[in-house]
């Protein structure tokens, strides 16, 4: 899967120019499209936040669209593990297929780790500066590792899974996030009213 030998088979590939444009969508739908990407250790709370926050959205008769971690493992991303390079695929991926939904006319949000920032700046780097918004979920590890919904922790310090973010492998702080949400400082109401009114102050929906 190198790169050189995607540029092969790719060589004669023309794109084709549609018709509809998602501009169009847009219109349609009467509602802009955005990639909201929520990072941060596991069990910071991206899932719970971007399902609650779809959730709001989906009442306003937004089209939503939730991207999260263990789901596109399970299928889109089922062979590639959690080396270094394997994240940097599955990232590249999810970025992939969130533009493709963001030029659909959909709200995406996506829910992984996503622990290195240069595979997050290339997922920002597909789209447009304005359509990616990043969102980090901060929470301690401390935090992380006491809430502990799927046991995760508990298994990575008995070293049953190895390479597990924040444990033996690194997470690395977004610098300039869109917004930072302490997840372990406000209740998810709070924290869901906090993109909400992020998303209405930029105009976005
Ligand atoms: P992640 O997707 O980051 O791995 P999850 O959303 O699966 O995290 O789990 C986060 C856990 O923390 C859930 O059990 C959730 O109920 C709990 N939690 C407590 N406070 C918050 C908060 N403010 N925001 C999000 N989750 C929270």
């Amino acid at each position: 899967m190198s790169s050189n030998n995607d540029k092969i088979t790719n060589k004669h590939t023309v794109w084709h120019d549609p018709t509809v444009f998602r501009a169009d969508r847009e219109a349609l739908n009467k509602h802009k499209s955005a990639i909201v990407w929520f990072t941060g250790l596991s069990a910071a709370g991206k899932s719970t936040l971007a399902h609650a926050l779809e959730d709001k959205l989906h009442k306003r008769s937004i089209h939503t669209f939730v991207l999260d971690g263990d789901n596109i493992r399970q299928g889109l991303c089922k062979d590639l593990g959690f080396s270094d390079a394997d994240r940097e695929e599955n990232i590249r991926r999810i970025g992939e297929v969130s533009k493709l939904l963001l030029d659909a006319g959909v709200f995406v949000m996506t829910a992984f780790i996503s622990p290195f920032k240069k595979d997050r700046k290339i997922a920002r780097d597909l789209v447009t500066h304005g359509d990616f918004i990043e969102i980090y979920c901060k929470a301690s590890l401390e935090t992380c590792e006491k809430r502990d919904p799927k046991g995760l922790y508990k298994k990575a310090r008995a070293g049953e899974i190895p390479e597990f973010t924040g444990i033996s492998s690194p997470y690395e702080e977004p610098e300039s996030p869109e917004l930072v949400i302490e997840t372990d400082k406000k209740d998810v109401e709070q924290c869901v009213a906090q993109v909400i009114n992020y998303l209405e102050e930029k105009k976005i929906i």
